[in-house]
């Protein structure tokens, strides 16, 4: 990944984070990005103690302005951007639809989809003038089967998936790749309510031939191989990270 520029949304902390770590250490120069300052400076600096190179840039990718000005700043540091690894998102309820309200499901999809094509439209100029690209959007085993008690966010990762493709199949011919990873259970802040709770643990692990729930580095390597050259003939896939949990 040496002398690639990469920009991880939701780079703070756990799937993020991992990623981050993996480009940079990849060789990549790589944009930490969260809605939180302190955060991705940690983060970043870390990545520089470690002797990667890496930029913070907090965001909230459910803002457009702040989404546009992620990617515009990432091209006046560093002069373009070759991989986009739409990471970050929401799921700030828990429960049947008919319980759920309209600004809930706003907020879902603008962080969760508005957000992946803002960034990855105001990129696509870039990409496309240096003649390749890698974008990698992180749905959700809920994006293929909606998860019980997940149904909006199931939805806003199912529109996820279709976006990757419409976006591998517009932007292929310019050498810009799309695909998608969905994680299974990952141990993370994200998903604690799950895998704190004995029995939906047992129940996914019954289910899955990898019986553990993932760490965030089992998403990485994937997220990796998809942003390098290796995944050069790669586009319009959808990778599962999930243990085997949908086979
Ligand atoms: P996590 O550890 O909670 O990290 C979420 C990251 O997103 C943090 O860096 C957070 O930092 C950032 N973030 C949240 N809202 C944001 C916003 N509006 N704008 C920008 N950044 C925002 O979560 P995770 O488990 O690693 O999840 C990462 C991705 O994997 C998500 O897309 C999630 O849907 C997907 N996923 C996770 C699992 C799982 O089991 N963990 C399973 C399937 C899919 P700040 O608070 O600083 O903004």
């Amino acid at each position: 990944m040496d002398g690639r520029v990469a920009v991880v949304t939701g780079a703070s902390k756990g799937i993020g984070e991992a990623i981050a770590r993996a480009l940079a250490e990849a060789g990549a120069r790589v944009v930490v990005s969260s809605r939180k300052q302190e955060a991705v400076d940690a983060v970043a600096h870390a990545i520089g103690q470690a002797g990667g190179e890496a930029m913070a840039v907090a965001c909230n990718v459910g803002r457009i302005d702040e989404a546009r000005a992620l990617v515009d700043r990432t091209i006046a540091e560093w002069g373009g951007v070759d991989v986009v690894v739409n990471n970050a998102a929401v799921n700030p309820v828990y429960g049947p639809v008919l319980e759920q309200d309209d600004a809930v499901f706003d907020k879902i999809l603008a962080v969760n989809v508005k957000g992946p094509l803002e960034v990855c439209r105001r990129a696509y100029a870039s990409m496309a003038a240096r003649g390749h690209g890698s974008v990698i959007n992180v749905s959700s085993i809920g994006g293929v089967s909606p998860e019980p008690g997940l149904g909006l966010y199931s939805v806003s990762k199912a529109a996820l998936i279709s976006l990757t493709k419409v976006m591998a199949q517009e932007w292929g011919p310019a050498g810009v790749r799309a695909n998608v990873i969905c994680p299974g259970l990952i141990r993370t802040k994200f998903s604690q309510a799950l895998w704190q709770d004995k029995q939906v643990l047992r129940r996914t692990l019954a289910e899955q031939p990898i019986r553990r729930i993932g760490v965030p580095e089992d998403v990485a390597g994937l997220a990796l191989f998809l942003a390098s050259d290796a995944a050069a003939y790669c586009t319009g896939g959808v990778h599962m990270a999930d243990g085997g949990y949908l086979t």
